[in-house]
């Protein structure tokens, strides 16, 4: 019998990555499938960052660059912090790795020790669980509910610290639910960790996609201690629709990235060089470059929740950034069953909310057209009718 490491041998399978391949895989055989199941922008790259990697490639950018990533992209990361985000961090305190993805998995890996605690909310984004348990640590997971408005609250989070507890992921803009933390709220939660000196991950990567008057707070930027305390994540793949670039980026006290640049050296030295200088160009960008892709999810929002309201059985939180709705099938049934049957029988891709932790819902993307979101719900609606 294969004998695998431990810490890895219960590890799942990616549910996003997983039913995004099974979307693919069938509009390639012909099927018209309408993809609510894509957790990545739609449009292309932007025409200046696309320039901007053959650029490099022209000028043999094409070579390692240092482990942590090229001085100038860190460079430009450390004054995007201070702009949009009011944080300073010396480009020394930031690792540039392949994805926000990457840069979760390294902070983890360094952090967490066997038996260490992470807490962090449910529904949650698929990958936590699976890092965490990668890491030899125990996810605690704070359940929330459309009742509470899928938010912590400073009592249910102080109810889940153990002297074991070391870290808390806060993901907002959240995937799945769109739900974000506002200043007020999050001064609650850096309150507690620094009263219990617990880490925290911000993972801020739909930072960019936020709707209406809705305004981002950076947990770090709450004030000295949590700052102290605080790695920051984020990256190029849905603010910029570079999702294939693979380029994503930590941030935080020098001590801590200094063992995640030691990681890195040994697992996959520098992220891609040529995707480095197009993210320079991404991050250096008017905010004008990527205000219209966030008027049209605003859009396409909308219109997906208006859509959703007509079909009457299913509920949902309405999302305040990041592009998915998700949305509550208990009305109808069991939410893995349909989002198996409504992709076999009607081709409508949506990730079940199991792998969320979250088994009663079902995630629909908004990175799709306004006809193919008419068009997808409509034919849910059909099949819900039946
Ligand atoms: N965090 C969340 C919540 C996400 O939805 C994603 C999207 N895959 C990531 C991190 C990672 O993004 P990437 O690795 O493409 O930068
Ligand atoms: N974050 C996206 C999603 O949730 C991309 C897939 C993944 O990396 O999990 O669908």
């Amino acid at each position: 019998m294969l004998h695998v490491n431990r810490r890895i041998k219960d590890m799942l399978g990616s549910t996003t990555l997983a039913i995004t391949a099974r979307a693919k895989e069938l509009a390639v055989q012909g099927h018209d499938v309408v993809n609510f199941a894509a957790g990545e922008p739609d449009f292309d790259t932007p025409d200046f960052i696309k320039k901007a990697g053959i650029k490099a490639i022209e000028n043999g950018a094409t070579k390692y660059t240092p482990s942590i990533g090229t001085q100038e992209l860190r460079e430009a990361i450390a004054a995007k912090f201070q702009k949009d985000n009011g944080l300073v961090y010396k480009p020394s305190q930031i690792v540039v790795s392949c994805g926000a993805k990457h840069s979760l998995f390294n902070i983890i890996q360094v952090l967490v020790d066997d038996g260490d605690e992470v807490i962090f909310q449910s529904p949650y984004w698929v990958s936590y669980p699976e890092m965490v348990k990668a890491a030899g640590g125990k996810s605690v997971v704070i359940p929330t509910d459309a009742a509470s408005g899928f938010k912590i609250t400073p009592d249910s989070l102080k109810k889940h610290i153990t002297p074991k507890t070391k870290i808390l992921i806060i993901n907002s803009p959240s995937n799945p639910t769109g739900v974000m933390y506002h200043k007020e709220e999050l001064a609650k939660i850096a309150e507690i960790c620094v009263a219990h000196k617990i880490y925290v991950i911000s993972d801020e990567i739909y930072e960019k996609l936020i709707y209406d008057t809705n305004e981002f707070t950076s947990i770090a930027s709450l004030g000295r201690e949590i700052f102290d305390l605080t790695l920051t994540v984020n990256g190029v793949s849905k603010a910029y629709a570079m999702t294939g670039w693979r380029i994503g980026y930590a941030a935080g006290a020098l001590e801590i990235m200094e063992y995640i640049k030691k990681y890195q050296d040994h697992s996959t030295s520098n992220p891609t060089s040529i995707s480095q200088a197009a993210a320079v160009e991404a991050l250096k960008a008017s905010p004008e470059s990527i205000d219209q892709m966030c008027q049209v999810f605003k859009k396409r929002r909308d219109l997906m929740l208006q859509c959703l309201d007509r079909v009457g059985k299913l509920s949902y939180i309405r999302p305040e950034g990041a592009f998915y709705v998700f949305c509550d099938f208990s009305k109808v049934g069991d939410a893995t069953m349909i989002a198996k049957q409504i992709l076999d029988e009607v081709k409508v891709a949506g990730i079940p909310g199991d792998g969320f932790g979250a088994p009663n819902y079902i995630r629909f993307s908004f990175a799709t057209s306004e006809a193919r979101i008419q068009e997808g719900i409509s034919r849910v609606a059909k099949w819900i009718a039946k």
